[in-house]
């Protein structure tokens, strides 16, 4: 099942993406069911498709990644935070902040918690997991690496597209096996698989949940895999009008333009 929010008339609803149609699902994530007939899909304004109160970031996650970025793979997972007024939806701008000149997209799976998750272990998890979207973790370079906490470079406002939907757990029986890919301009600049992550969608949240409890819409951003701007030659910066979209396979494709 297709999970989205879109625009009503009243406010932001949830729906189900039925083929090229929509139909109304009411207001809550989590126990979303099929109602009345909306419209056509593409006729929707669809809004990000979960409001997380926290969204919590893998980095260096996947092995080649690591490599291209000249750090050591990591022997436990290194997290960061983004905060919720990074996060837009599919067609909405990233906005370019004017107090950075490197800004660099990074492709990945976006994991949407949909069971309150504290202390699970490892084999549990991923009951925990409504479903998975594509997100682009957008990153200031210049802040984040003059600064030695991350959070300026990667929580400038915009900074998280996420969309256009949720595919829920039950159609993707493997999370570790997706191609994902990231398109700037029309050019595949990444394109790898999830099988490729160090730390899998199931230790991710077992990691983080020993710690932190995971909510109903909480989000979790896996890691990115090779061929971000940063590590190119020379190296890619999004500059205004640029069209980046994030696909992942048995997902969908989200894409946005800097503005
Ligand atoms: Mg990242």
């Amino acid at each position: 099942m297709k999970l989205v929010r879109y625009q009503g008339p009243g406010g932001a609803r949830v729906g189900i993406v039925d083929g090229d149609h929509l139909l109304d699902a009411g207001t809550d994530l989590i126990n979303a069911a099929p109602g009345e007939a909306v419209g056509a899909v593409a006729d929707a304004t669809l809004l990000a498709p979960t409001v997380p109160s926290k969204i919590l970031c893998a980095g260096l996650n996947y092995r080649d990644h690591a490599e291209e970025s000249g750090m050591p793979i990591p022997a436990k997972p290194l997290l960061f935070a983004k905060f919720p007024n990074t996060i837009v939806g599919p067609g909405e701008p990233i906005r370019m902040p004017s107090i950075s000149e490197q800004i660099d997209y990074e492709a990945e799976l976006g994991v949407v918690i949909g069971a309150r998750a504290s202390g699970v272990g490892v084999g549990d998890a991923l009951e925990h997991v409504l479903g998975y979207t594509c997100l682009n973790d957008v990153s200031a370079r210049d802040l984040q690496f003059a600064e030695p906490q991350w959070i300026r470079g990667k929580s400038l406002d915009s900074f998280c597209p996420i969309g256009p939907w949720i595919v829920t757990r039950d159609e993707i029986p493997d999370p570790q096996a997706l191609g994902i890919r990231c398109i700037v301009n029309g050019e595949k600049l990444q394109d790898s698989s999830t099988e490729q992550m160090v730390f899998g969608v199931a230790e991710l949240i077992a990691f983080i949940s020993e710690s932190i409890t995971l909510e109903p819409g909480d989000l979790i951003a896996t890691g990115t895999p090779p061929g971000v701007g940063f590590a190119r030659t020379p190296p890619v910066w999004l500059k205004t009008g640029d069209t980046i979209t994030v696909e992942i396979d048995g997902i969908g494709a989200l894409t946005n333009r800097v503005a």
